[in-house]
């Protein structure tokens, strides 16, 4: 039998301890960086919501929408793979921009939903928008108890575009 054979022959208890041995090691560092505010031990874990971690400005939390630039095309919702985008809108007609000219008529946006307890965060719906009215934020606190309120609704979505890190937003 060959050498790496014999290393499977090992006793399964000694496996178990040695398991063991490093939950228990991680524990303590982990323990004695939170009690120490940081300053000592091993980041394993992070005693959250005492502790919180600022994600990368580019992480993808949340999609914040830009109410004033969407033209409800819905080129997002036709193209988000989980069909979790709820669009609906309606043309209005304003007046000429300039004397003499003819009246415009522009889409406006009656509903703009995400539901997020079916989005996947691929990220699409961000690219494709040709009108940069679709931002990633880092923002991660807005779990819920129930399903319901997982759909974000077009004013929470431009609510989110204030966590929108600067540079990265329509106003950069
Ligand atoms: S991130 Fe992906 S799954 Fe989520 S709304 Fe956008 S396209 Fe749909
Ligand atoms: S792709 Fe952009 S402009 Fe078109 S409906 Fe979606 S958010 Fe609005």
């Amino acid at each position: 039998m060959k050498l790496s054979g014999l290393r499977n022959l090992r006793p399964p208890k000694l496996g178990i301890l040695s398991g063991m041995r490093v939950t228990f090691t991680t524990m303590l560092r982990t323990w004695a960086f939170n009690l120490s505010g940081g300053k000592v031990g091993l980041r394993s874990t992070v005693n959250y919501p005492k502790i919180k971690e600022m994600p990368v400005p580019r992480a993808r939390g949340v999609i914040a929408l830009e109410q004033d630039a969407c033209t409800v095309c819905m080129l997002c919702a036709r193209s988000c793979p989980d069909w979790c985008i709820y669009i609906e809108g309606h043309k209005e007609i304003k007046p000429p921009s300039r004397p003499g000219g003819r009246p415009r008529a522009r889409a406006t946006l009656d509903r703009f939903d995400i539901d997020y307890a079916l989005c996947m965060y691929c990220g699409i719906c961000v690219e494709v928008c040709p009108f940069d009215a679709l931002f990633w934020t880092p923002e991660y606190e807005y779990s819920e108890y129930d399903m319901g309120p997982m759909m974000h609704d077009m004013d929470r979505l431009q609510d989110w575009m204030k966590t929108v890190p600067e540079g990265l937003g329509a106003q950069s």
